[in-house]
Protein backbone atom coordinates (compact mmCIF):
# COMPACT_ATOMS: atom_id res chain seq x y z
CA UNK A 1 0.00 0.00 0.00
CA UNK A 2 1.55 2.94 -1.10
CA UNK A 3 1.01 6.68 1.23
CA UNK A 4 1.66 8.87 -1.87
CA UNK A 5 0.72 7.35 -4.85
CA UNK A 6 0.41 11.17 -6.97
CA UNK A 7 3.94 12.48 -5.52
CA UNK A 8 5.48 8.80 -6.45
CA UNK A 9 4.01 9.13 -9.79
CA UNK A 10 4.99 12.89 -10.04
CA UNK A 11 8.51 11.40 -9.47
CA UNK A 12 8.95 8.68 -11.58
CA UNK A 13 7.56 11.00 -14.28
CA UNK A 14 10.20 13.50 -13.67
CA UNK A 15 12.78 10.57 -13.39
CA UNK A 16 11.63 9.45 -17.10
CA UNK A 17 11.61 12.96 -18.80
CA UNK A 18 14.95 13.46 -17.10
CA UNK A 19 16.73 10.83 -17.98
CA UNK A 20 15.14 11.57 -21.75
CA UNK A 21 17.03 14.55 -21.84
CA UNK A 22 20.14 13.38 -21.03
CA UNK A 23 20.24 10.67 -23.78
CA UNK A 24 19.00 13.24 -26.29
CA UNK A 25 22.06 15.67 -25.19
CA UNK A 26 24.40 12.83 -24.94
CA UNK A 27 23.09 11.90 -28.40
CA UNK A 28 23.29 15.33 -29.69
CA UNK A 29 26.63 15.79 -28.50
CA UNK A 30 28.25 12.58 -29.92
CA UNK A 31 26.46 13.53 -33.71
CA UNK A 32 27.78 16.71 -33.06
CA UNK A 33 31.21 14.95 -32.65
CA UNK A 34 31.11 12.42 -35.04
CA UNK A 35 30.18 14.85 -37.67
CA UNK A 36 33.22 15.08 -40.40
CA UNK A 37 35.64 17.78 -40.31
CA UNK A 38 38.09 16.70 -42.26
CA UNK A 39 40.42 19.81 -42.21
CA UNK A 40 40.52 19.66 -38.44
CA UNK A 41 43.60 18.31 -36.98
CA UNK A 42 44.36 19.59 -33.92
CA UNK A 43 43.52 17.21 -30.81
CA UNK A 44 39.60 16.05 -29.93
CA UNK A 45 38.69 14.63 -27.17
CA UNK A 46 35.19 12.37 -28.45
CA UNK A 47 34.21 10.29 -25.00
CA UNK A 48 31.93 8.20 -26.95
CA UNK A 49 32.02 4.71 -26.19
CA UNK A 50 32.27 2.01 -28.42
CA UNK A 51 30.60 -0.80 -26.77
CA UNK A 52 31.50 -3.40 -29.48
CA UNK A 53 35.34 -2.84 -28.55
CA UNK A 54 35.12 -2.72 -24.84
CA UNK A 55 38.87 -3.27 -24.14
CA UNK A 56 40.23 -1.15 -27.01
CA UNK A 57 39.48 2.47 -25.69
CA UNK A 58 40.14 5.05 -28.82
CA UNK A 59 42.58 7.69 -27.64
CA UNK A 60 41.73 10.00 -30.04
CA UNK A 61 43.68 12.74 -28.69
CA UNK A 62 47.01 10.96 -28.64
CA UNK A 63 46.84 10.50 -32.58
CA UNK A 64 47.32 12.59 -34.82
CA UNK A 65 45.13 10.97 -37.52
CA UNK A 66 41.73 11.45 -34.89
CA UNK A 67 40.20 7.67 -34.45
CA UNK A 68 43.23 5.62 -35.50
CA UNK A 69 44.95 3.74 -33.71
CA UNK A 70 48.56 1.78 -34.15
CA UNK A 71 48.48 -2.05 -32.86
CA UNK A 72 51.66 -3.35 -32.67
CA UNK A 73 52.76 -6.95 -32.32
CA UNK A 74 56.30 -8.15 -31.93
CA UNK A 75 57.66 -11.46 -31.12
CA UNK A 76 61.43 -12.02 -30.49
CA UNK A 77 61.09 -15.76 -31.25
CA UNK A 78 64.68 -17.00 -32.46
CA UNK A 79 62.89 -19.04 -35.61
CA UNK A 80 60.05 -16.86 -35.94
CA UNK A 81 60.33 -13.49 -35.04
CA UNK A 82 57.48 -10.79 -36.41
CA UNK A 83 56.93 -7.35 -36.07
CA UNK A 84 53.63 -6.48 -37.30
CA UNK A 85 51.49 -3.38 -36.87
CA UNK A 86 48.11 -2.25 -38.53
CA UNK A 87 45.68 0.69 -37.72
CA UNK A 88 42.12 -0.05 -35.85
CA UNK A 89 39.66 2.97 -36.31
CA UNK A 90 36.20 3.32 -34.87
CA UNK A 91 34.25 1.05 -37.23
CA UNK A 92 34.18 -2.54 -36.57
CA UNK A 93 33.54 -3.71 -39.70
CA UNK A 94 36.99 -2.13 -40.77
CA UNK A 95 38.89 -3.31 -37.85
CA UNK A 96 38.12 -6.88 -38.87
CA UNK A 97 38.80 -7.16 -42.37
CA UNK A 98 42.08 -5.20 -41.46
CA UNK A 99 42.99 -7.76 -38.30
CA UNK A 100 41.68 -10.88 -40.70
CA UNK A 101 44.02 -9.51 -42.88
CA UNK A 102 47.14 -9.35 -41.19
CA UNK A 103 46.24 -12.28 -39.17
CA UNK A 104 45.88 -14.60 -42.33
CA UNK A 105 49.55 -13.37 -43.17
CA UNK A 106 51.13 -14.15 -39.69
CA UNK A 107 49.37 -17.73 -39.65
CA UNK A 108 51.04 -18.50 -42.68
CA UNK A 109 54.23 -17.94 -41.85
CA UNK A 110 54.82 -19.54 -38.37
CA UNK A 111 52.36 -22.44 -40.23
CA UNK A 112 55.40 -22.43 -43.19
CA UNK A 113 58.67 -21.90 -40.84
CA UNK A 114 56.81 -25.07 -38.81
CA UNK A 115 56.94 -27.14 -41.63
CA UNK A 116 60.32 -25.80 -42.97
CA UNK A 117 61.48 -26.76 -39.72
CA UNK A 118 60.25 -30.13 -39.51
CA UNK A 119 62.26 -30.58 -43.04
CA UNK A 120 65.23 -29.53 -40.98
CA UNK A 121 65.88 -26.40 -42.78
CA UNK A 122 67.80 -24.54 -40.13
CA UNK A 123 67.29 -20.63 -40.78
CA UNK A 124 65.12 -18.16 -39.06
CA UNK A 125 62.45 -16.52 -41.11
CA UNK A 126 61.22 -12.67 -41.03
CA UNK A 127 57.91 -11.15 -41.42
CA UNK A 128 57.48 -7.72 -41.01
CA UNK A 129 53.80 -5.60 -41.67
CA UNK A 130 54.17 -1.84 -41.82
CA UNK A 131 51.44 0.61 -43.03
CA UNK A 132 51.46 4.07 -43.93
CA UNK A 133 48.28 6.66 -43.86
CA UNK A 134 47.06 9.04 -46.53
CA UNK A 135 44.20 11.18 -46.05
CA UNK A 136 42.22 12.79 -49.20
CA UNK A 137 40.87 16.12 -48.29
CA UNK A 138 36.87 13.98 -48.26
CA UNK A 139 38.61 12.85 -44.84
CA UNK A 140 38.89 9.14 -46.56
CA UNK A 141 41.57 7.64 -45.19
CA UNK A 142 44.28 4.94 -47.56
CA UNK A 143 45.89 2.53 -45.35
CA UNK A 144 48.61 1.34 -47.48
CA UNK A 145 49.77 -1.93 -45.68
CA UNK A 146 53.23 -3.81 -46.96
CA UNK A 147 54.04 -6.95 -45.97
CA UNK A 148 57.43 -8.85 -46.12
CA UNK A 149 57.41 -12.68 -45.54
CA UNK A 150 60.20 -15.16 -45.58
CA UNK A 151 59.72 -18.24 -43.54
CA UNK A 152 62.91 -19.48 -43.55
CA UNK A 153 62.87 -20.50 -47.28
CA UNK A 154 64.79 -19.15 -49.83
CA UNK A 155 62.92 -16.57 -51.32
CA UNK A 156 60.84 -13.81 -49.50
CA UNK A 157 57.31 -12.60 -50.75
CA UNK A 158 56.04 -8.88 -50.10
CA UNK A 159 52.43 -8.05 -50.58
CA UNK A 160 51.09 -4.22 -50.81
CA UNK A 161 47.51 -4.15 -49.14
CA UNK A 162 45.33 -0.90 -49.35
CA UNK A 163 41.97 -0.24 -47.40
CA UNK A 164 40.43 3.10 -47.15
CA UNK A 165 37.90 4.36 -44.80
CA UNK A 166 35.77 7.31 -43.74
CA UNK A 167 36.12 7.39 -40.11
CA UNK A 168 32.76 9.27 -39.63
CA UNK A 169 30.89 7.92 -41.49
CA UNK A 170 32.39 3.89 -41.51
CA UNK A 171 32.60 3.96 -45.57
CA UNK A 172 35.04 2.03 -46.95
CA UNK A 173 35.60 3.28 -50.51
CA UNK A 174 35.89 1.04 -53.87
CA UNK A 175 37.04 2.43 -57.04
CA UNK A 176 33.33 2.01 -58.36
CA UNK A 177 32.76 4.55 -55.69
CA UNK A 178 35.27 6.62 -56.74
CA UNK A 179 34.15 6.52 -60.60
CA UNK A 180 30.76 6.36 -60.08
CA UNK A 181 30.33 3.24 -61.31
CA UNK A 182 30.80 4.53 -64.88
CA UNK A 183 32.49 1.87 -67.15
CA UNK A 184 33.69 4.55 -69.85
CA UNK A 185 35.74 6.08 -66.78
CA UNK A 186 37.36 3.37 -66.26
CA UNK A 187 38.25 2.80 -69.52
CA UNK A 188 40.05 6.21 -69.43
CA UNK A 189 41.54 5.60 -65.90
CA UNK A 190 43.12 2.31 -67.32
CA UNK A 191 44.47 4.21 -70.52
CA UNK A 192 45.78 6.62 -67.93
CA UNK A 193 47.53 4.18 -65.99
CA UNK A 194 48.33 2.21 -69.05
CA UNK A 195 49.88 5.44 -70.33
CA UNK A 196 52.08 6.48 -67.38
CA UNK A 197 53.63 2.68 -66.83
CA UNK A 198 54.55 2.91 -70.50
CA UNK A 199 55.91 6.54 -70.08
CA UNK A 200 58.35 5.45 -66.87
CA UNK A 201 62.14 4.09 -68.36
CA UNK A 202 62.84 1.88 -65.70
CA UNK A 203 59.18 0.40 -65.58
CA UNK A 204 59.34 0.25 -69.23
CA UNK A 205 62.34 -2.01 -69.17
CA UNK A 206 61.41 -4.69 -67.10
CA UNK A 207 57.94 -4.69 -68.33
CA UNK A 208 56.40 -8.04 -68.27
CA UNK A 209 54.63 -7.92 -71.49
CA UNK A 210 51.56 -10.54 -71.05
CA UNK A 211 50.86 -9.69 -67.17
CA UNK A 212 51.33 -5.79 -67.98
CA UNK A 213 48.58 -6.14 -70.55
CA UNK A 214 46.43 -9.03 -68.23
CA UNK A 215 46.49 -6.46 -65.41
CA UNK A 216 45.67 -2.66 -66.62
CA UNK A 217 42.59 -4.46 -68.52
CA UNK A 218 39.45 -1.73 -67.18
CA UNK A 219 38.33 -4.80 -65.12
CA UNK A 220 36.83 -3.18 -61.53
CA UNK A 221 39.15 -5.65 -60.21
CA UNK A 222 41.67 -4.81 -61.63
CA UNK A 223 42.36 -1.22 -60.27
CA UNK A 224 40.81 -2.22 -56.72
CA UNK A 225 44.15 -2.12 -54.94
CA UNK A 226 44.59 1.82 -54.99
CA UNK A 227 45.41 4.78 -52.12
CA UNK A 228 43.87 8.48 -52.59
CA UNK A 229 46.23 10.55 -51.35
CA UNK A 230 45.32 14.48 -51.22
CA UNK A 231 46.78 15.11 -55.37
CA UNK A 232 46.71 11.73 -56.61
CA UNK A 233 45.42 8.30 -56.81
CA UNK A 234 48.34 5.32 -56.72
CA UNK A 235 47.97 1.79 -57.87
CA UNK A 236 50.50 -0.80 -56.34
CA UNK A 237 51.51 -3.57 -57.86
CA UNK A 238 53.66 -6.81 -56.14
CA UNK A 239 57.01 -7.96 -57.47
CA UNK A 240 56.49 -9.87 -60.49
CA UNK A 241 52.85 -8.80 -61.02
CA UNK A 242 53.92 -6.70 -63.78
CA UNK A 243 57.68 -6.28 -64.34
CA UNK A 244 60.32 -8.39 -63.64
CA UNK A 245 62.07 -8.18 -60.35
CA UNK A 246 64.41 -5.56 -60.55
CA UNK A 247 61.82 -3.23 -61.08
CA UNK A 248 61.01 -3.99 -57.65
CA UNK A 249 57.27 -3.49 -56.21
CA UNK A 250 56.11 -0.24 -58.77
CA UNK A 251 53.42 2.16 -57.72
CA UNK A 252 51.86 4.39 -60.36
CA UNK A 253 50.70 7.72 -59.46
CA UNK A 254 48.17 9.30 -61.64
CA UNK A 255 47.53 12.89 -60.62
CA UNK A 256 43.82 13.71 -59.87
CA UNK A 257 43.37 17.02 -61.94
CA UNK A 258 43.98 14.18 -65.06
CA UNK A 259 41.31 12.08 -64.11
CA UNK A 260 38.94 14.89 -62.43
CA UNK A 261 35.99 14.78 -65.39
CA UNK A 262 35.71 11.32 -64.90
CA UNK A 263 35.37 11.50 -60.59
CA UNK A 264 32.37 11.23 -58.76
CA UNK A 265 31.19 14.99 -57.87
CA UNK A 266 32.20 14.53 -54.26
CA UNK A 267 35.77 13.66 -54.96
CA UNK A 268 36.46 16.31 -57.48
CA UNK A 269 39.19 19.65 -57.35
CA UNK A 270 37.63 22.80 -56.36
CA UNK A 271 37.23 24.76 -59.74
CA UNK A 272 39.64 27.45 -58.36
CA UNK A 273 42.68 24.95 -56.79
CA UNK A 274 44.90 27.36 -54.84
CA UNK A 275 48.07 25.11 -54.29
CA UNK A 276 50.79 27.30 -51.86
CA UNK A 277 54.40 25.84 -52.80
CA UNK A 278 54.98 23.20 -50.36
CA UNK A 279 58.30 22.94 -48.75
CA UNK A 280 60.17 19.54 -50.19
CA UNK A 281 58.98 16.71 -47.98
CA UNK A 282 61.69 14.60 -48.86
CA UNK A 283 63.79 14.09 -45.79
CA UNK A 284 67.21 15.55 -45.93
CA UNK A 285 70.09 13.31 -45.13
CA UNK A 286 71.69 13.99 -41.85
CA UNK A 287 74.77 14.61 -41.20
CA UNK A 288 76.35 11.29 -39.99
CA UNK A 289 78.93 13.09 -38.08
CA UNK A 290 80.97 9.90 -38.53
CA UNK A 291 81.96 9.13 -34.76
CA UNK A 292 81.20 6.94 -32.79
CA UNK A 293 80.76 7.86 -29.21
CA UNK A 294 83.24 6.09 -26.95
CA UNK A 295 81.43 2.73 -24.47
CA UNK A 296 83.27 3.87 -21.60
CA UNK A 297 81.63 1.72 -18.77
CA UNK A 298 82.19 2.72 -15.52
CA UNK A 299 80.79 0.80 -12.54
CA UNK A 300 78.29 3.16 -10.78
CA UNK A 301 78.97 4.02 -7.36
CA UNK A 302 75.51 3.90 -6.19
CA UNK A 303 73.06 0.69 -6.81
CA UNK A 304 71.36 2.12 -10.14
CA UNK A 305 69.32 0.12 -12.63
CA UNK A 306 68.19 1.01 -15.85
CA UNK A 307 64.69 0.32 -16.91
CA UNK A 308 63.92 0.50 -20.64
CA UNK A 309 60.60 0.50 -22.86
CA UNK A 310 60.75 -0.63 -26.36
CA UNK A 311 58.41 -0.31 -29.39
CA UNK A 312 56.29 1.80 -28.25
CA UNK A 313 54.70 4.64 -27.78
CA UNK A 314 51.22 3.84 -27.00
CA UNK A 315 48.84 6.08 -25.47
CA UNK A 316 47.52 3.59 -22.66
CA UNK A 317 50.13 1.61 -21.83
CA UNK A 318 52.71 4.07 -22.01
CA UNK A 319 50.83 6.81 -20.04
CA UNK A 320 50.18 4.25 -16.99
CA UNK A 321 54.38 3.80 -17.26
CA UNK A 322 55.19 7.71 -17.03
CA UNK A 323 52.68 7.57 -14.16
CA UNK A 324 54.01 4.78 -12.54
CA UNK A 325 57.59 6.17 -12.84
CA UNK A 326 56.36 9.89 -11.51
CA UNK A 327 55.62 8.19 -8.30
CA UNK A 328 58.70 6.54 -7.78
CA UNK A 329 60.18 9.61 -9.39
CA UNK A 330 62.23 7.24 -11.73
CA UNK A 331 64.00 8.03 -14.86
CA UNK A 332 63.70 5.58 -17.46
CA UNK A 333 64.57 5.46 -21.09
CA UNK A 334 62.28 4.39 -24.17
CA UNK A 335 63.67 3.31 -27.28
CA UNK A 336 60.03 4.16 -29.69
CA UNK A 337 59.69 3.50 -33.50
CA UNK A 338 59.70 6.06 -35.91
CA UNK A 339 56.41 4.54 -37.32
CA UNK A 340 53.93 4.96 -33.75
CA UNK A 341 56.22 8.36 -33.05
CA UNK A 342 54.65 10.10 -35.76
CA UNK A 343 51.16 8.56 -35.10
CA UNK A 344 51.35 9.75 -31.33
CA UNK A 345 54.15 12.99 -31.00
CA UNK A 346 52.63 13.98 -27.62
CA UNK A 347 53.06 11.18 -25.59
CA UNK A 348 57.06 11.60 -26.70
CA UNK A 349 56.36 15.17 -26.15
CA UNK A 350 55.75 13.97 -22.43
CA UNK A 351 58.44 12.12 -21.69
CA UNK A 352 60.90 14.00 -22.84
CA UNK A 353 59.18 16.84 -20.37
CA UNK A 354 59.48 14.54 -17.75
CA UNK A 355 63.66 13.86 -18.13
CA UNK A 356 63.14 10.35 -19.47
CA UNK A 357 66.07 9.47 -22.35
CA UNK A 358 64.10 9.04 -25.69
CA UNK A 359 66.06 6.42 -27.65
CA UNK A 360 65.68 5.28 -31.47
CA UNK A 361 64.41 1.50 -32.24
CA UNK A 362 64.07 2.22 -35.79
CA UNK A 363 60.66 2.78 -38.04
CA UNK A 364 59.39 -0.76 -39.00
CA UNK A 365 61.37 -3.06 -36.36
CA UNK A 366 63.10 -4.86 -39.06
CA UNK A 367 65.96 -7.09 -38.76
CA UNK A 368 68.71 -4.54 -39.65
CA UNK A 369 71.55 -7.21 -40.06
CA UNK A 370 69.53 -8.43 -43.08
CA UNK A 371 68.72 -4.36 -44.44
CA UNK A 372 70.96 -2.55 -46.69
CA UNK A 373 73.07 -0.01 -45.58
CA UNK A 374 70.75 2.53 -47.20
CA UNK A 375 67.59 1.03 -45.98
CA UNK A 376 69.23 1.02 -42.37
CA UNK A 377 69.97 4.58 -42.34
CA UNK A 378 66.62 5.56 -43.72
CA UNK A 379 64.93 3.76 -40.82
CA UNK A 380 67.55 5.33 -38.23
CA UNK A 381 67.39 9.18 -39.88
CA UNK A 382 63.12 9.11 -40.22
CA UNK A 383 62.87 7.99 -36.90
CA UNK A 384 65.60 10.54 -35.29
CA UNK A 385 63.50 13.07 -37.32
CA UNK A 386 60.34 11.96 -36.17
CA UNK A 387 61.24 11.64 -32.25
CA UNK A 388 63.11 15.53 -32.87
CA UNK A 389 59.82 16.86 -34.87
CA UNK A 390 57.78 15.32 -31.59
CA UNK A 391 59.98 16.55 -28.60
CA UNK A 392 61.97 18.50 -29.98
CA UNK A 393 65.08 17.11 -29.02
CA UNK A 394 67.24 14.23 -31.03
CA UNK A 395 67.28 10.43 -29.56
CA UNK A 396 70.32 10.44 -27.90
CA UNK A 397 70.46 5.66 -28.14
CA UNK A 398 69.55 3.69 -30.47
CA UNK A 399 68.58 -0.13 -30.15
CA UNK A 400 68.73 -2.76 -32.87
CA UNK A 401 65.08 -4.32 -32.85
CA UNK A 402 65.72 -8.16 -31.95
CA UNK A 403 68.97 -6.59 -30.43
CA UNK A 404 70.66 -7.85 -34.02
CA UNK A 405 73.58 -5.34 -34.85
CA UNK A 406 76.55 -5.77 -37.01
CA UNK A 407 79.42 -3.05 -37.90
CA UNK A 408 77.49 -2.40 -41.22
CA UNK A 409 74.44 -1.43 -38.80
CA UNK A 410 77.29 0.52 -36.07
CA UNK A 411 78.06 2.37 -39.36
CA UNK A 412 74.74 3.80 -40.17
CA UNK A 413 74.73 5.92 -36.85
CA UNK A 414 76.55 8.02 -34.41
CA UNK A 415 74.06 7.13 -31.63
CA UNK A 416 75.80 4.17 -29.03
CA UNK A 417 74.47 0.83 -29.27
CA UNK A 418 71.96 -0.05 -25.86
CA UNK A 419 71.38 -3.28 -25.59
CA UNK A 420 70.51 -5.20 -22.29
CA UNK A 421 71.16 -7.60 -19.64
CA UNK A 422 67.69 -8.42 -18.14
CA UNK A 423 64.97 -9.75 -20.36
CA UNK A 424 62.21 -9.86 -18.93
CA UNK A 425 60.00 -11.71 -21.74
CA UNK A 426 57.17 -9.82 -20.91
CA UNK A 427 56.27 -9.97 -24.85
CA UNK A 428 55.84 -13.62 -23.92
CA UNK A 429 53.84 -13.74 -20.86
CA UNK A 430 51.83 -11.13 -20.68
CA UNK A 431 51.42 -10.91 -16.90
CA UNK A 432 52.00 -8.20 -14.16
CA UNK A 433 53.19 -11.14 -11.91
CA UNK A 434 56.00 -12.64 -14.01
CA UNK A 435 57.31 -9.28 -14.10
CA UNK A 436 58.09 -9.19 -10.92
CA UNK A 437 59.19 -12.55 -10.54
CA UNK A 438 62.00 -12.36 -13.41
CA UNK A 439 63.15 -9.01 -12.27
CA UNK A 440 63.73 -10.33 -8.75
CA UNK A 441 65.43 -13.46 -9.97
CA UNK A 442 67.94 -11.45 -12.63
CA UNK A 443 68.47 -8.35 -11.70
CA UNK A 444 72.19 -6.92 -10.24
CA UNK A 445 73.59 -3.29 -9.59
CA UNK A 446 73.69 -1.37 -12.75
CA UNK A 447 71.52 -4.04 -15.16
CA UNK A 448 69.72 -2.62 -18.21
CA UNK A 449 66.04 -4.16 -17.78
CA UNK A 450 64.45 -4.79 -20.91
CA UNK A 451 60.11 -4.40 -21.51
CA UNK A 452 58.11 -3.39 -23.96
CA UNK A 453 55.64 -0.87 -22.79
CA UNK A 454 52.97 -1.30 -25.74
CA UNK A 455 51.92 -4.20 -23.31
CA UNK A 456 48.91 -3.60 -20.33
CA UNK A 457 50.14 -6.15 -18.59
CA UNK A 458 53.96 -4.21 -18.54
CA UNK A 459 52.24 -1.15 -17.05
CA UNK A 460 50.01 -2.85 -14.46
CA UNK A 461 53.04 -4.91 -13.47
CA UNK A 462 55.44 -1.76 -12.98
CA UNK A 463 54.52 -0.47 -10.05
CA UNK A 464 54.78 -3.81 -7.75
CA UNK A 465 58.15 -3.88 -9.64
CA UNK A 466 59.42 -0.06 -8.73
CA UNK A 467 58.43 -0.82 -5.43
CA UNK A 468 60.84 -3.61 -4.74
CA UNK A 469 63.52 -2.55 -6.39
CA UNK A 470 63.15 0.81 -4.19
CA UNK A 471 62.83 -1.26 -1.22
CA UNK A 472 66.15 -2.83 -2.05
CA UNK A 473 67.82 0.17 -2.38
CA UNK A 474 67.82 1.29 -6.55
CA UNK A 475 67.50 4.45 -7.82
CA UNK A 476 66.31 4.47 -11.50
CA UNK A 477 68.78 6.41 -14.46
CA UNK A 478 68.55 6.41 -18.13
CA UNK A 479 70.81 4.31 -19.64
CA UNK A 480 73.25 7.45 -20.41
CA UNK A 481 73.39 8.38 -16.68
CA UNK A 482 74.11 4.33 -16.14
CA UNK A 483 77.20 4.66 -18.30
CA UNK A 484 78.53 7.64 -16.80
ZN1 LIG B 1 61.60 -4.06 -30.15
Amino acid sequence: MSTHPRSKKRGRWIDITFIITILALSSLTIFLLTLPNPAKKEKEVVSANFPTEPKEQINESDSVYPGIRIITETSNDEKTPYAIQFPQSNVPEFNNLVKTYTNNLKTLYLKEADSLSESNIHSSGELNISFEVFQHTTGYYSFVIHSYMNSGGANGLSETKIFRLHNQSGHMLTINDLLANNEKALVKLATKVRESILADEQLNTYLLQKEFTEKTMPTWDNYSNFSLKKDSIEFYYDDYEITAGAAGSPIVSIPLEDINDIIADSFKLPEVAIQPPKASSEKEEQPSGGKQQEDTVVTPSEKVVALTFDDGPNPDSTKLILDTLKKYNAKATFFMLGSRVSFYPEIVKEMKEAGHELGNHTWNHIDLTKASAEKIALEINNTSDAIEQASGSKPTVFRPPYGAVNNTVRAQTSLPVVLWDVDTLDWKYRDANHLLEHVKKHVKEGSTILMHDIHMSTAEGLDAVLAYLQEEGYSFVTVSELKK
